[in-house]
């Protein structure tokens, strides 16, 4: 049978496996059609990523790869298909990714695995020894609702909540675009110090002394973890909430890891907020994402996942002259490297909030680009992706893709 989105509240419940696979390539192509490529003095040989399969993760892989032609190693917790059910979307676009590895000739490998245990930092060390590979860049780009905690076997659990009083805000469902008024009550103490231990720096850490003590990562390596700021307006929900605690976490380790390990290069690097399977059920993001994305599209700025990537490490990680040396990498007075500087420029920020403020659903249209996130919510899933034949069959096994990636 055909596939079609199954989709209520912004949520959507299947997903289309060719999509993905087209998708990823067109991300593969954007890096290897970017002229000049990536510097090759001071280039990373030898790339780890955690969280590798969807999203920044998966960008940041395709960018180390077709950017630098650098062996990537790629960890993340996915889904084969079954004979009754698709694969999770990054088994598709894993597969895709290392298909284009392999046709490109840059070895690539990649393991299925809880990043949070012991033992998937293991299976990395091992496969490292194995293969001869010693990290010089390492990207933690993993988003969980969930971590065990290795050492006590206790699991936590990361809400979306404010911290203070309860959170009312306004919010659009992108296919009916009707919007309403949500509200969220406050996170408990418990809820904070939970969502510290999931989205905080913790494991982070663990990776970096876990790659040191295998010897499997180079001295003067560079390590990033993503965080996101994003405007005012949102800060009551997500900076000044659960999560920007988690996110303030992240940046004292990468304080506490370059202090820890001299000569490490380590950042936390801010991106620009993007369509994911998760965001648009934050209240507020649709309708808030929706507006910049028109204002960015305006102005001819907006960037995708692997266009914000394809500029942190030509601009910045890894940018000419005196930024080869780690110390002298661009950063804001926190040390973190910016790269949501185009969506977050002053004169497109007030665009963005004067807009918000008198947005209805008369005026939605004219305002904000609900159909690009929209698009972009479905290609997420596989969906609205140029190419690709909708009208197909589906085999029974969800594995049409296979052997065409
Ligand atoms: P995503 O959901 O697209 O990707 C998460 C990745 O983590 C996937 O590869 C998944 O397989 C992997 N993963 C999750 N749990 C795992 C586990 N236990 N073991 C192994 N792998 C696991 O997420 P994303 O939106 O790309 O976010 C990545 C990072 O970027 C997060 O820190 C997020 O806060 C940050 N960020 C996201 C945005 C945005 O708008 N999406 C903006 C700025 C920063």
């Amino acid at each position: 049978m055909p596939m079609k989105p199954m989709v209520r509240n912004n949520i959507c419940i299947n997903a289309h496996p060719l999509g993905y696979e087209r998708e990823t390539l067109r991300q593969v192509e954007y890096v290897a059609a970017r002229k000049p490529l990536y510097p090759k003095e001071g280039a990373p040989k030898a790339v780890l990523v955690v969280g590798a399969s969807t999203g920044y993760g998966l960008a940041s892989r395709i960018a180390a790869a077709f950017g630098f032609g650098a062996p990537t190693v790629g960890l993340s917790f996915e889904k084969a298909p079954s004979a009754t059910k698709p694969g999770t979307p990054g088994w598709y676009n894993n597969r895709a990714v290392e298909a284009a590895c392999a046709r490109a000739g840059v070895p690539a490998w990649t393991l299925d695995g809880d990043a949070f245990s012991a033992e998937a930092k293991a299976r990395v060390v091992a496969l490292a020894k194995e293969k001869g590979l010693v990290f010089d860049l390492v990207v933690y780009s993993l988003a969980s609702p969930v971590r065990t905690d290795p050492a006590t076997g206790v699991l936590h659990k990361s809400v979306i909540k404010p911290i203070g009083p309860a959170y009312r805000g306004r919010t659009v469902d992108v296919f009916t675009e009707a919007i309403t008024e949500a509200e969220i009550q406050s996170a408990t103490a418990a809820e904070i110090a939970h969502t510290v231990k999931v989205m905080g720096g913790e494991d982070w850490a663990l990776w970096i002394e876990a790659l040191k003590a295998g010897g499997v990562l180079a001295p003067a390596a560079r390590t990033l973890a993503y965080s996101y700021v994003g405007p005012s307006l949102s800060w009551p929900i997500y900076r000044d909430g659960t999560i920007g605690r988690a996110k303030e976490h992240l940046d004292e380790t990468a304080k506490e890891l370059r202090r820890r390990f001299p000569g490490l290069g380590a950042w936390v690097s801010v991106n620009k907020a993007l369509v994911t399977r998760a965001s648009a059920v934050i209240p507020i993001i649709p309708l808030y994402v929706s507006t910049l994305f028109k204002v960015m599209k305006e102005r001819g700025n907006h960037e995708d996942c692997v266009a914000q990537i394809d500029r942190l490490y030509r601009d910045r990680l890894y940018a000419p002259g005196p930024a080869r040396d780690a110390a002298a990498v661009a950063t804001d007075a926190e040390g973190r490297i910016r790269i949501d500087d185009l969506g977050n420029s002053p004169g497109g920020q007030a665009e963005v909030e004067a807009r918000m403020a008198h947005i209805t659903e008369a005026n939605l249209r004219e305002l904000a680009d609900v159909e690009g996130f929209r698009d972009d919510f479905l290609r997420v899933h596989g969906f609205a992706v140029d190419g690709v034949d909708y009208e197909a069959e589906i085999a029974p096994d969800y594995d049409q893709a296979g052997g065409r990636a």
